[in-house]
């Protein structure tokens, strides 16, 4: 018997867990895979910024962005966040509202984002007819190392966590959740599912009451040369492009790819790598002549979260009593995670505790 189960140890389940763990509740976190990341947060680019366009989004943002910044909140001894500053580019015609925002970041937390209109380049970034909103704060992390990082808390904590077992369905007996796996049955005062793109998949019990599917992201690591400038993680709103450096000679490259129902180990698309550096040479003009190194492609889960469960729009109801699902993060569940994990726990936690079990 555990206060709570959570099915995923990617950023999500991990993030739970944690807060679950640290405030006193007995939990058990199972994964299928041998190892933690093994889904979209072992392939994730991490990249971390405060703002976002979306009030709901950067609700969780700008909080996650600090949590990542202290020291004192890692295992490690040590901040994840590689501080390389983040670029926002959008429309001129949402200068306003960029100002607006910078405004808000820094009255939050005291830091320097501002905005670039005019100059054709902001932190080594392009604007390609854009303005920009630069956080010199923000930047990225590792999304394993986070997630072994709060796994590392969490288990400090005494929690249970089990790796290579599999969750075949989850049921109610007698009003509370049995999570059935490869390995026994656990029964369990709540669950979270936090299975990302395999919420798609029809699982008995884990399955989000949200359409949830799985659309493919796909990235590009090339060269880049010791004459290219360094540059900050960038982000284009316009056209969804996307870049961060990786080290100091190389840099990972995005482009949405439209591919739906998309498996997690789908081979790279080449003919979108191609046109993935094409499109952000208008951004990066050294790519022309910069070497392609890796296209890795992954998936994560999309669709909008009804809301039905606690924890305000982060979860949705399974038709399981005290069984939810945790909501699809749309391509952006690192920059949130960390807000994210603690809001789920504080609601799962009051949910578990609540009635007899
Ligand atoms: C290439 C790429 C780049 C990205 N870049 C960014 C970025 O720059 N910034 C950002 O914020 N976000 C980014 N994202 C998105 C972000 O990585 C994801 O939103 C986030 O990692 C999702 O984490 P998760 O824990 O919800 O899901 P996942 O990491 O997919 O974890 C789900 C886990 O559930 C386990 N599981 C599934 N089914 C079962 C079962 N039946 N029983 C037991 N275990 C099960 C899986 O093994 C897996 O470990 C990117 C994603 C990708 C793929």
């Amino acid at each position: 018997m555990a206060d709570v189960v959570v099915v995923g140890a990617g950023i999500t389940g991990a993030a739970v867990a944690h807060h679950l763990a640290r405030a006193g509740a007995s939990v058990v976190v199972l994964d299928r895979a041998e190892r933690p990341g093994a889904g979209a947060t072992g392939r994730s680019g991490g990249m971390v910024r405060g703002y976002d366009p979306d009030p709901a989004v950067a609700e969780l943002a700008v909080p996650s962005l600090a949590v990542f910044k202290a020291a004192g909140n890692w295992a490690a001894g040590r901040s994840p966040l590689r501080v390389t500053g983040a670029v926002t580019v959008a429309e001129p015609a949402a200068e306003a509202g960029l100002r607006a925002a910078a405004e808000r970041l820094n009255a939050a937390h005291g830091t320097t984002a501002h905005v670039v209109a005019g100059p054709a380049e902001a932190a080594g970034v392009g604007l390609a007819g854009g303005i920009a909103l630069v956080e010199p704060e923000a930047g990225w992390v590792a999304p394993t190392e986070v997630t072994e990082d709060w796994l590392t808390q969490a288990r400090g904590d005494g929690a249970l966590v089990r790796l290579g077992t599999a969750v075949r369905a989850v049921h109610e007996r007698g009003g509370r959740p049995v999570v059935v796996t490869d390995a026994g049955e656990i029964r369990a005062g709540a669950v979270v599912s936090a299975v990302g793109a395999w919420g798609a998949a029809p699982v008995p019990g884990l399955r989000s009451s949200a359409p949830v599917r799985s659309r493919s992201i796909q990235v590009t690591v090339v060269g880049r040369g010791p004459s290219v400038p360094a540059h900050a993680t960038f982000v284009d709103l316009r056209t969804g492009l996307y870049a961060k450096p990786v080290g100091r000679d190389r840099t990972l490259l995005g482009m949405p790819h439209l591919v739906w129902d998309a498996a997690m180990d789908a081979p790279p698309d080449q003919a979108h790598e191609r046109a993935t550096v094409a499109a952000l040479t208008a951004h990066f003009p050294w790519l022309a002549t910069a070497p392609r190194l890796d296209t890795v492609r992954a998936a994560d889960a999309y669709g909008a979260a009804r809301g039905d469960g606690p924890a305000s729009g982060l979860l949705d109801g399974t038709g399981v009593p005290h069984v939810w699902a945790v909501r699809a993060w749309n391509g952006g569940g690192v920059k949130t995670a960390p807000e994210a994990g603690r809001r789920i726990a504080a609601a799962v936690l009051a949910d578990a505790a609540s009635d007899a079990v």
